[in-house]
């Protein structure tokens, strides 16, 4: 039986993934506030963090609305998860994501170039209808950016993702990625 404060409606499983160093570990711990987990398999050259959200549906006038859980979650860790030496890691990190946040730096033109080979990786072993966010993070960093908005905007439209720039650092927008991504989660399985 559940204990009852861990009832919750869904659990989804989110991935944020993107080269090192791009802000992955700080956008989630800007979102959660509670521990993370930041694997860095240097031996695959990728850097995976997970972590479980519960989230609960509560209606009001307006209709459905998602809320997220403060309190308990849920937390795993690549290396933990039961693995058969023949499977590749990256299948089992992401297999089982309903959401990915890809994330490149604003910053660092490379991490932006970079994008397409972490799409590839999610298209060929994510969930068919896994929903993809593209993050480009750092935007406190003006002085510094050598990525325009417009560029990743256009990359974002072709590839059919959502895109949202933010700062982990001044902590703008990162909610509402995390937010944008758990509803379209949320309308698809619905
Ligand atoms: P990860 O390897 O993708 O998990 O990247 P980290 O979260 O470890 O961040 C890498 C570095 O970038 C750290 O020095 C962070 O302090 C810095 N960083 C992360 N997010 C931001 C941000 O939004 N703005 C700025 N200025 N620095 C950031």
């Amino acid at each position: 039986a559940r204990r009852a404060e861990e009832e919750y409606d869904y659990l989804f499983k989110v991935i944020l993934i993107g080269d090192s160093g791009v802000g992955k570990s700080k956008l989630l711990s800007r979102f959660t506030r509670n521990e993370f987990i930041l694997e860095s398999k240097s031996t695959i050259g990728v850097e995976f963090a997970t972590r479980t959200l519960q989230f609960n549906e509560v209606k009001d006038d307006s209709g459905k609305q998602l809320w997220l859980r403060e309190g308990p979650s849920r937390l795993r860790y690549g290396t933990q998860l039961d693995r058969k030496d023949t499977e590749p890691l990256q299948v089992l990190i992401i297999g089982g994501a309903l959401g990915a946040l890809l994330v490149y730096d604003v910053t660092k033109p490379t991490t932006f170039e970079n994008v397409s080979r972490w799409l590839k990786e999610l298209r060929d072993h994510a969930d068919s209808n896994i929903v993809i966010m593209l993050i480009g993070n750092k935007t406190d960093l003006k002085h510094l950016r050598a990525v325009a908005t417009e560029d990743a905007q256009s990359f974002a439209e072709k590839e059919g993702l959502s895109f949202i720039e933010t700062s982990a650092l001044e902590a703008t927008n990162v909610e509402k990625s995390f937010q944008t991504i758990l509803s379209e989660i949320y309308r698809i399985i619905s």
